[in-house]
């Protein structure tokens, strides 16, 4: 009889693999969950690999593979351990998703297990959570023959319920303007039951949603469609905000699930985005799953295993949703493919279109990448190397115009002695005339709180953060200063801690001093302020966009967070207030580029009904080429300039960037691990290595911060080079911390 050997991915203990014996008689499989003896305790672990030669030599499986001990199970005698349990019959892995991770792991230069660990969530790995319970009232039909009378009240409340059939207890009494107490006493006398049940945990149960029907296509959307279904390669969906993606990639959803496969649809951000994922399920219904970091830990638990199952067979969910174990998988569909949010900001730090694609062609699924503004990468792809095929939507379905975009120079509205103006002129006239005419606006300022710094009157220092070297922000509404790095809060002093005078200015513009303003110059406008401090209750979102969306408020004011996705019909203005705020990150070669985004993105908002929409866009910079290529709509001419740039410049795409930050609360430590580490890699060959520098954010949460960039035509090279170079293992100092991020979108 021969032996069996499993490699084993243990959790929480990373960077590491682990080979225990199969019991004769223990049924294993790759992919499960099992439980296996670890040092001196049970822990839980997934079989990444079966072999039946014993591997009596430690094999280099993942980067940094076990020592000679650990690859024993701990145990120090040369017996192979045997693997206890297996926890789940049902693998939580496809052979096809951990190949997936084993190139995750590779590229991005991560251990097996921390691939694994982010391919599932949190409440599934920890197996679960408590199910939530919840009461339902059952009217006994027809009324008790003995049962004691009833008051006149209890008699028309008892008449109601067998009217509505009953119900959940608390929205129950909701409708019925009574109380728990009072149903209960109703049930004590023997016309009613309350019941104990488990509440199905489905994030999109208690919505009511209509159904909708597949729309006939237009002759653009047709064409996409084709090219979708035709393609082997991805296909990048290059459409103007109210082409009809969505609509599109419903029915290709739709195509993928008569052929009995599922589909996973990725969403930046999923809590900005919940009239996408509405859309979805009107569509779908059922054989929706939401994976969403803000629901419940049971209910990620239940969609997960739902999946699992083969239940749900259409997922909904931010970057780790590209996860999901949807087998088997027809298409992946990335929206807004150029975000941002799509880049995970811990180790691993992959980016979740790249990985939607790598899955897509491992398990031979169609792909989607749809933009209004691609990012310059899948812009290249689609173009100049043809990696992707190329689908246009260039106008708005229903002839519904682009909305007209006029470019205000702030330096010409300012007023002598009094700085820039929030709003101006034009902006006034503008909101005023749309307001009269009962229709709404939108105003978009990337900056929250009320004044981005706190400057002394007398010498000019501004208030920073005791941890970071960042400016404080102050916040009218609490009186305070505020980190939005790390979250710490003060007072405003009484003094400057530099001059003692007792003067302060509160310099800058964000969205609460904007909302203040906003209250003087029209004071019987309603508005709707939208950041992540009026937004930090769970649902607040969705609750502040159903207000708008009702028409309860004339204006909603607020970040970058009301840029995506939203599709209101009524809005016919929207005003960008400080168009080159994210342009002027001197470090930052992705500034253009964002710059563009952001105008295109957030003037896609207006005009998405019948009515004509107008943007006014206020900027210092009104002749910056993203800026200019923004407001006339022109993307194609942007991204040919810009690519010319960057080829220039040897800059992605036209190289792989790596940035490697040094952490630790020593400076001189820190600058000295960063600068060796420079040195050794600036010797590997087939990178370039660029010398060590304190970071553009040097100190935060009061760890020191050094940088230094790497340059390489693939990933590859540069995993290569740091798995050589970088100190990685062997620490220098205790506290001293290396981080590496391959196509490391913002160098902070
Ligand atoms: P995008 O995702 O490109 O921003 P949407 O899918 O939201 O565009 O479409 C914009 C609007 O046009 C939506 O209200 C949608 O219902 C409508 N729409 C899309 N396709 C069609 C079609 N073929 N016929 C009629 N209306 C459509
Ligand atoms: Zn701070």
């Amino acid at each position: 009889m021969k032996e069996l050997f499993a490699q084993v991915a243990i959790e929480r203990v990373p960077d590491r693999l682990f080979t225990y014996a199969v019991r004769d008689g223990l049924e294993v499989r790759v992919g499960q969950r099992v439980v296996v003896p670890w040092r001196q305790v049970l822990r839980q672990g997934y079989v990444v690999g079966l072999t039946d030669t014993c591997p009596a030599l430690p094999g280099r499986e993942a980067r940094g593979a076990a020592a000679g001990e650990d690859l024993f199970g701990g145990a120090p005698a040369p017996r192979i351990k045997a693997i206890a349990e297996v926890a789940d019959p049902a693998p939580y892995f496809s052979e096809g998703t951990l190949r997936l991770l084993r190139w995750l792991a590779g590229y991005y230069d991560v251990g097996l297990t921390l691939a694994l660990r982010c391919a599932l969530p949190a409440p599934v790995r920890a197996g679960g959570g408590k199910a939530r319970e919840l009461f339902v009232v059952v009217p006994v039909v027809p009324q008790p023959p003995h049962a004691p009378p009833l008051s006149k009240r209890q008699k028309t409340l008892y008449e109601e319920v067998v009217r509505v059939d009953g119900g959940r207890l608390a929205p129950l009494c909701k409708e019925l303007a009574t109380t728990p107490a009072t149903l209960r006493r109703l049930a004590a006398l023997g016309y009613v039951k309350v019941e104990r049940r488990e509440a199905p945990r489905n994030p999109l149960a208690g919505r009511r949603l209509l159904p909708t029907k597949p729309l006939p296509l237009t002759p653009g959307q047709a064409a996409a469609l084709r090219t979708i279904l035709a393609e082997r390669r991805p296909t990048l969906l290059f459409g103007v905000t109210g082409s009809g993606k969505t609509e599109v990639y419903m029915q290709a959803i739709a195509q993928t699930l008569a052929e009995g496969r599922g589909a996973i649809v990725l969403v930046p951000e999923i809590s900005l985005t919940p009239q996408t994922v509405n859309r979805f399920a009107a569509r779908f219904g059922g054989a929706v799953a939401v994976l969403h970091s803000a629901l419940g830990d049971g209910e990620r638990h239940d969609e997960w295993h739902r999946i699992r199952r083969g239940e749900a067979r259409v997922v909904v969910g931010p970057r780790s949703a590209v996860f999901a174990p949807v087998a088997p998988l027809g298409l992946i569909i990335v929206d807004e493919e150029h975000d941002p949010g799509y880049k995970q900001d811990e180790s691993p730090r992959y980016f979740a279109r790249d990985v939607a694609v790598m899955r897509a062609s491992i398990e031979g699924a169609r792909c989607v990448l749809g933009s209004a503004t691609p990012s310059l990468e899948s812009w290249r792809n689609a173009t100049e190397l043809g990696k992707y095929a190329l689908a246009r939507l260039p106008e708005r379905v229903g002839g519904a115009m682009l909305p007209d975009v006029a470019v205000i120079d702030l330096r010409e509205a300012a007023r002598p002695g009094q700085g820039l103006p929030i709003f101006a002129e034009p902006l006034i006239d503008a909101l005023k005339a749309c307001l009269a005419r009962g229709e709404q606006a939108i105003l978009f300022l990337n900056r929250r709180g009320y004044a981005t710094t706190y400057q002394c009157g007398a010498c000019g220092e501004p208030i920073v953060c005791a941890h970071c070297s960042a400016k404080l922000t102050y916040h009218a509404k609490d009186d305070t200063l505020r980190c939005h790095l790390c979250g710490a809060w003060q007072r405003p002093p009484a003094a400057c801690p530099h001059c003692h005078a007792p003067l302060f200015k509160p310099l800058g513009i964000g969205t609460q001093r904007v909302e203040a303003a906003l209250h003087a110059i029209l004071p019987a406008a309603r508005v709707i302020r939208m950041d992540a401090d009026s937004t930090a209750r769970r649902h607040s979102h969705d609750e502040l966009l159903a207000a708008f969306r009702a028409k309860e408020a004339d204006i909603l004011l607020g970040t970058q967070m009301i840029a995506k996705g939203l599709d209101f019909p009524n809005v016919t203005l929207v005003g960008i207030l400080a168009a080159d705020r994210s342009l002027n990150i001197p470090y930052d070669f992705r500034a253009p580029e964002r710059t563009f985004q952001l105008i295109a993105q957030v003037s896609g908002r207006a005009g998405r009904g019948t009515l004509p929409g107008r943007v006014i866009v206020q900027t210092l910079q009104p002749d910056h080429p993203a800026i200019r290529a923004a407001c006339a709509c022109a993307y194609e001419r942007f991204a040919a300039d810009e690519l010319a740039e960057r080829r220039a410049a040897g800059l992605p795409p036209y190289a792989k960037l790596a940035c490697v930050t040094f952490t630790g609360a020593d400076p001189e430590a820190t600058r000295r691990a960063a600068e060796a580490a420079a040195r050794r890699l600036a010797a590997c060959r087939g990178i370039e290595a660029l010398p060590a520098m304190p970071a553009p954010l040097e100190r935060k949460e009061d760890r020191w911060r050094w940088q230094l960039i790497l340059k390489a035509p693939s990933s590859r090279a540069i995993v290569a080079a740091c798995d050589h170079a970088l100190p990685r293992d062997t620490r220098l100092s205790p506290d001293l911390r290396v981080l590496v991020d391959i196509d490391a979108l913002f160098l902070a």
